[in-house]
């Protein structure tokens, strides 16, 4: 499992606080110079994850990237095909040319941030494209032949009304994806929503408005014929995404590029620095309690639950830490 952070955007969403920056054509280039550098150094590393044959490219906006950058990453890497390649892409960047290069490229999985079709929404998260521009996005992604399209929706923002949630999921399932993402709004520190509220030009939804559009996702999902796999995530039968449902499971996984985490033992957690040029990498080891925590919180968090099989039954326990974050 290979994950590549693209840290590039045109511009920042009000609720995003992912590591991300904007950036010239040259910074870009000397970027993924830097990249290319780090794939050979840590190559051997790179291959002891190579199990489950998946490559995810996220960001930030991959598709931001100028096409010759990103094919020299893939090129790079030259493990391809993949058995999942999945490319992040905002609606704004997905031409017809470009869809046809991402299937050039042997990208075989799209995850395109839809976010919502409401374009006063829209315009309030700050996203660059139209509710208009991501169905002709999505459109040309299956006139390039991909088959496999997920989007991204969120919901539980205050001024998201009922009917408009359920209007945004009727558009959703009538687009037909094969995948469907769907997050509750969060307030991220340092976030441009996060200075919102403090300025007092944003109120938070209710816990209640937020169960309630919680409810709606899952029900109109579920009579669409979704499997509701994780809390946040919905697919068609046979198209769970195989990169993160491997990452619910603690299956081992590289992450290059600033910012990238990555799990290359059992114990063994390290991330690169968030900097655009000379990232370095720091390290955790896991204690046993960490690790029995982690897959707890992940299991719970899918319709398989905790895979007893990696848990010896003499390690249950739940910890009160674990408690506290279930209540
Ligand atoms: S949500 Fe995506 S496009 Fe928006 S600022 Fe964050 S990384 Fe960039």
């Amino acid at each position: 499992m290979i994950y590549i952070h693209i840290p590039f955007c045109k511009s920042f969403c009000t609720y995003c606080d992912f590591y991300s920056e904007i950036c010239s054509p040259k910074v870009q280039k000397l970027f993924v110079d830097e990249l290319c550098k780090e794939i050979e150094e840590r190559r051997a590393e790179i291959e002891s994850t190579l199990g489950l044959n998946t490559l995810y490219i996220g960001g930030g906006t991959p598709s931001v990237l100028k096409p010759e950058l990103l094919k020299r990453i893939v090129d790079a890497l030259g493990y391809g095909p993949y058995r999942e390649f999945t490319v992040e892409v905002n609606p704004d960047d997905v031409t017809p040319e470009y869809a046809l290069f991402l299937k050039g490229l042997g990208v075989n999985r799209v995850s395109m941030g839809v976010q919502s079709f409401d374009d006063g929404l829209l315009r309030w998260m700050n996203r660059r494209h139209t509710a208009r521009g991501a169905v002709e996005a999505f459109s040309h992604l299956r006139q390039a032949g991909f088959d496999n399209i997920s989007i991204d929706l969120i919901f539980g923002i205050s001024s998201l009304s009922g009917e408009v949630w359920e209007d945004t999921l009727k558009k959703a399932i009538e687009l037909h994806p094969e995948h469907i993402s769907a997050y509750q709004l969060t307030v991220e520190e340092g976030s441009g929503l996060a200075q919102m509220i403090k300025d007092g030009r944003y109120a938070e939804a209710s816990d209640e408005q937020c169960a309630a559009q919680y409810r709606t996702l899952c029900s109109m999902l579920r009579s669409a014929g979704f499997n509701h796999y994780e809390i946040s995530n919905f697919a068609l039968p046979g198209r769970e995404a195989l990169h993160n449902s491997a990452y619910w499971k603690r299956l081992p996984y590289a992450g290059l590029g600033p910012g990238a985490h990555s799990l290359t033992g059992e114990d063994t957690r390290s991330w690169n620095t968030s900097v655009i040029s000379g990232w370095t990498r720091e390290y955790e080891h896991l204690t046993l309690e960490q690790i029995r925590e982690e897959r707890l919180m992940l299991g719970l968090r899918t319709a398989d639950g905790v895979d007893g099989m990696r848990i010896p039954e003499s390690d249950w326990f739940i910890s009160d830490s674990i408690i506290e974050d279930l209540i």
